[in-house]
């Protein structure tokens, strides 16, 4: 049985360093995100009860109160979609009566609609609420959640937050790549990012080890120009160095990996340039550049063939 529900304190970026408290376990969400970087949702719900005991919860504060001088934020966070645990409220309100650090709390945005959730968010100094896509299909595609929960609903209770609150808002997109990386999504996204009116909007990619390997990272130069498009309240909360490099390694993957296939391909009958282009759906000038360099690796040969170059495996 669990002691405490505190983790850390760990060094964020944002919030430097942060005392979390966990309110739901591993991994109980209203939505089933294909980046998430706690894994994919065990217990896909939008139920509110008591995941964990009051007593814990209590008992987890009042020790985060003891160890006051060795973290900058108390947050909200961890494992799943906090909101959900039907204390939430009761545990914010204690947090702020008694702990002398600035209270941070992680969601979803999923739950805002519930008054109670809001009324207790409100309080608190920091809310990073998330919000990645407001076109239908992106949202999801991105975050999977319930199907009783709609973007346009989540963009108007956000803005209901932001009238009410006492502190800061700090709204989270991250960005897939191939999903909400186009036109038509970030113009969409900039119009719920000015009816909302966050503080700040601080924009995120995949830089984390994702739930689904289809969540892929935008190139920073891409974070830049989203942020240049939605103007000065945004920050890029990624390393670039840090995203730079995850590009590389994920480019050679890709490209070791389509090596390979290739070489089985030509193992098992020969093909010239324009059927392997068609059987790899490539352009046949980038197929062209990849042939040459496993021609001068001597992975494979050629062979002509009534006046057609075949490739062949070595
Ligand atoms: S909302 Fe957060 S915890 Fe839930 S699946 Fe998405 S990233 Fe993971």
């Amino acid at each position: 049985m669990r002691k405490t529900l505190l983790f850390g304190p760990v060094k964020s970026r944002r919030l430097r360093r942060s005392l979390g408290i966990e309110m739901v376990p591993r991994k109980v969400c209203t939505m089933d995100c294909i980046y998430c970087e706690v894994g994919k949702t065990i217990l896909h719900t939008s139920e509110r009860k008591d995941y964990y005991t009051w007593d814990l919860i209590e008992k987890s504060i009042l020790e985060a109160k003891e160890k006051e001088e060795i973290f900058d934020v108390f947050t909200f966070t961890g494992s799943g979609e906090p909101t959900l645990n039907i204390h939430f409220e009761k545990a914010v309100e204690l947090s702020k009566k008694i702990i002398n650090k600035p209270i941070a709390v992680l969601t979803n945005s999923t739950l805002l609609y519930i008054e109670s959730i809001r009324k207790a968010l409100a309080k608190v100094d920091i809310v990073l609420p998330s919000l990645d896509a407001v076109k239908e299909g992106s949202f999801r595609k991105i975050n999977r959640a319930l199907p009783e929960f709609k973007p346009e609903e989540i963009v108007k209770n956000l803005k209901k937050l932001r009238e009410e609150m006492q502190g800061e808002m700090w709204l989270e997109v991250l960005i897939v790549e191939g999903i909400n990386d186009n036109k038509e999504d970030l113009e969409a996204l900039k119009k719920a990012i000015e009816e909302i009116n966050p503080h700040k909007v601080q924009l995120n990619t995949v830089v984390r080890p994702a739930a689904y390997s289809i969540a892929k990272p935008v190139s920073f130069k891409k974070l830049q120009e989203i942020a240049k498009f939605w103007g000065n309240k945004v920050e890029i909360i990624v390393n670039k160095e840090r995203l730079d490099k995850i590009i590389a390694i994920k480019q050679t993957l890709e490209k070791e990996k389509l090596e390979e296939e290739v070489i089985n391909y030509v193992k098992r009958r020969p093909a010239t340039l324009e059927e392997l282009s068609q059987a790899f759906v490539l352009d046949e000038k980038a197929f062209q550049m990849l042939l040459d360099e496993l021609l001068s690796q001597g992975k494979i040969q050629t062979t002509i063939h009534e006046n057609k170059v075949y490739y062949i495996a070595n």
